[in-house]
């Protein structure tokens, strides 16, 4: 699989850049107004992953006015990662679904 390019958010359409953001004093950052989302590419594959939820939830927050904060957003980039790398078939799996000729 190639290197991921651009993802959407709530309707909007964020690229990916791969940038060394060493001199910049983060590992990553993004912009709603402007649609992108950098990501340090000092970083294991794993932190740039978690990189661009820590991002991803700061855009979400933006666009939905959730004012979360900094340290929140931290907390969730963290645990969704996790959830994700513990969990990968969660989200490619086929889950049951009742119809009501099983009623
Ligand atoms: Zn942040």
């Amino acid at each position: 699989m190639g290197m991921a390019d651009s993802i959407k958010i709530l309707g909007h359409t964020y690229t990916f850049e791969y940038r060394d953001l060493r001199h910049e004093g983060n590992l990553g950052n993004s912009c709603g107004m402007k649609g992108y989302i950098r990501v340090d590419t000092c970083q294991t594959e794993s932190q740039q992953k978690e990189t661009l939820l820590h991002e991803i939830f700061h855009q979400i927050s933006y666009a939905l006015h959730l004012e979360l904060k900094e340290d929140t957003v931290q907390r969730l980039a963290a645990g969704i990662q996790a959830l994700i790398v513990d969990n990968p078939e969660m989200f490619t799996m086929t889950l049951p679904r009742r119809t009501e000729k099983d009623a």
